[in-house]
């Protein structure tokens, strides 16, 4: 789109790069589409859903210094920009396909483009996405992706699912992408802590796990706000409550050392950005999940129980309600 306050002169190679926008586009964000009927290139990308089959399509922003650093490595962000994404089709069930990429750049520096486009188009190889599309402009740097992913029809996972006594079950550990941030920001040393650094900027979405919860979990949703937040938005959409133990929510031995101060369980239940999926399933599915845990070698932990009473309440190992102050984390709270 025209820029209101530019000529239009951005269709022509910059005098100061040399390189034009869509010198850019070709350049770095144009790659085979094998899975679309037409991708960049158009006025718009062409796509065939199967017959039987519906679209998921989900949409988030990175904003720079509110989602990651000015300094931040381009290509773990072009990773964890497409990966974030990838986690809301993995909550859905559903098997992500394409994607389209709208990134705002203050100016051109290739090498920080061939970087971030080098993260983008590992993440999107790794769990089978084409890049279909996108816009490219200038400004504050802002980078936003929708996904597109398909599952059968009815088959997807809704955060409106959860039923009264099922149980809820968390994939993974929660809580070491924000220990990782808590470092990052100098709150706690850096040292020993790499692995939770890691978790923060090359996240895993459990797309596998999502795909094999159909037809099994009631109710699903990615923990990116922190797990209270998180399983709030399933109690509230399905209309029910929740007990859960405090001590059964997996963690790392690194976190684990670390529960006897306000950070160590603020991670751990309110802590973002771990993109493990938080799910319900009726009790009868237990073996079922054990079995999808074993094949794909990822930990399932059974956390508590959905109940009539609504609200969401923490219970210690002794079953008595714990006090705690914190949800997760709210951009306008
Ligand atoms: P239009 O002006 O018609 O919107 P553009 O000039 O913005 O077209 O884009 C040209 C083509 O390049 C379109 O197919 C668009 O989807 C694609 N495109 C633009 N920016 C990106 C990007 N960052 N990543 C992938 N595709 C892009
Ligand atoms: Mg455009």
């Amino acid at each position: 789109m025209r820029d209101i306050n530019q000529p239009p002169i951005t269709n022509h190679p910059s005098p100061v790069t040399g390189v034009s926008e869509f010198d850019l586009i070709a350049r770095y964000f144009t790659r085979a589409t094998p899975q679309a009927v037409l991708g960049v290139g158009d006025d718009a990308a062409l796509v065939a859903v199967g017959s039987g089959m519906e679209l998921a399509i989900s949409t988030d922003t990175l904003v720079e210094g509110t989602h990651f650093f000015a300094d931040a490595d381009p290509r773990l962000l072009g990773w964890k920009a497409l990966a974030v994404n990838v986690s809301d089709l993995a909550a859905m069930g559903a098997e992500p396909r394409f994607a389209t990429l709208a990134i705002s750049l203050p100016q051109v520096q290739e090498p920080w483009l061939a970087r971030f486009s080098e993260g983008f188009f590992e993440c999107a190889r790794q769990y089978g996405v084409d890049l279909i599309g996108g816009d490219t402009t200038k400004g504050p740097l802002c980078i936003t992706i929708t996904v597109l992913g398909e599952t059968p029809k009815t088959a997807a996972l809704r955060r409106s699912g959860a039923r009264i006594n099922e149980d809820i079950w968390i994939s993974g550990q929660l809580g070491n992408a924000a220990l990782g941030l808590a470092a990052l920001q100098g709150k706690i040393t850096k040292e020993g802590l790499e692995s939770c650094i890691t978790a923060l900027h090359a996240p895993q979405p459990r797309v596998e796990l999502g795909l094999a919860l159909r037809n099994r979990a009631s109710a699903a949703i990615d923990v990116s706000d922190g797990l209270m937040a998180d399983l709030g938005h399933i109690l509230e959409r399905s209309g029910v409550g929740a007990d859960i133990r405090f001590d059964l929510i997996p963690r790392s031995t690194l976190l684990a050392a670390r529960m006897d101060n306000d950070l160590g369980r603020f991670c751990l239940l309110a802590g973002g950005e771990d993109y493990e999926l938080c799910f319900t399933a009726p009790p009868r599915m237990e073996p079922q999940l054990l079995e999808v845990a074993d094949k794909l070698k990822i930990r399932l932990t059974r956390i508590g129980k959905i109940s009539a009473e609504k609200g969401l309440r923490l219970l210690d190992g002794h079953g008595k309600p714990m006090v705690v102050n914190f949800t997760g984390y709210d951009h306008f709270a």
